[in-house]
């Protein structure tokens, strides 16, 4: 057993939530090292960043020729509309409003409740496909505070998604205990230089969504929450890789 296959491939199927982010993009590997099949799910809700959504068909096809193994497992893309989404929720994440803090505590990008209505349609799609697992990028090591991206959050959804469908969904969240530099660090693990540059290149964090100028860290605006943690976490992340290479 290599590295790059810490676990035996599940033959059970896989439905990723994938936004096209680092995060989301980081889980897609880790789900195509993992299961036999793997489905992935975007959301459309009139989102500003919505060039996200078209970084997603260059992540796929980057990760299905990463691998013969991976592209052997990479099943069907979805997308769900969900303008809903967008309509009862006044935040600078789907409108033209500044990004800043609110007295909640929480940034204007606040989205309420959109990590629990994605994974209730991911479920209901899952249930639909015969997909057992669901994987969500979703963290509370370095995020914005959003409530629903905690760990007490998806557990519970976990229970009762599986008691409204009666199934057995397990709910994973790769990502939740880790920071963005050790998110880096496992996207190399998983698919070495070849996938670090491939999200870094090719996938989308930025609110604003801004493509732009290449930066070392990707593309984006530099200055939004998003933008920022996205820098920090691959500063960090460059910073441990030059100390291992003195070290070697
Ligand atoms: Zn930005």
């Amino acid at each position: 057993m290599s590295l790059q296959s810490p676990c035996p491939v599940s033959q059970d199927g896989a439905l990723v939530v994938f936004s096209g982010g680092q995060d989301s993009a980081t889980c897609l590997a880790w789900a195509l090292d993992r299961f036999a099949r793997v489905e992935t799910l975007g959301f459309d809700y009139g989102q500003r960043h919505a060039v996200e959504l078209a970084c997603r068909d260059t992540l796929r096809a980057g990760m299905a020729e990463l691998k013969d193994g991976w592209k052997n497992r990479l099943g069907p893309d979805h997308t769900l509309g969900l303008d809903a989404l967008g309509k009862v929720s006044d935040t600078a994440l789907t409108r033209e409003t500044e990004i800043q803090m609110t007295e909640s505590g929480l940034p204007s990008t606040f989205v309420p409740g959109r990590n629990l209505i994605f994974l209730s349609f991911a479920a209901a799609l899952a249930y639909r496909r015969g997909l057992r697992h669901i994987i969500t990028g979703v963290c509370e090591t370095d995020y914005s505070g959003y409530p629903d991206c905690r760990d007490d959050t998806i557990k519970a959804l976990q229970v009762a998604l599986n008691l409204g469908m009666e199934t057995r969904f397990v709910l994973h969240t790769p990502l939740m205990w880790i920071d963005k530099a050790q998110t880096w660090a496992l996207a190399e693990t998983l698919g070495g230089e070849k996938l670090v540059t491939l999200i870094n290149h090719e996938s989308h964090s930025c609110y604003l969504g801004t493509r732009g100028t290449l930066h070392p860290w990707g593309h984006g605006c530099g200055t939004c929450p998003a933008c920022e943690l996205r820098k920090t976490g691959w500063e960090a992340y460059e910073a441990t890789r030059k100390e291992h290479v003195a070290h070697d």
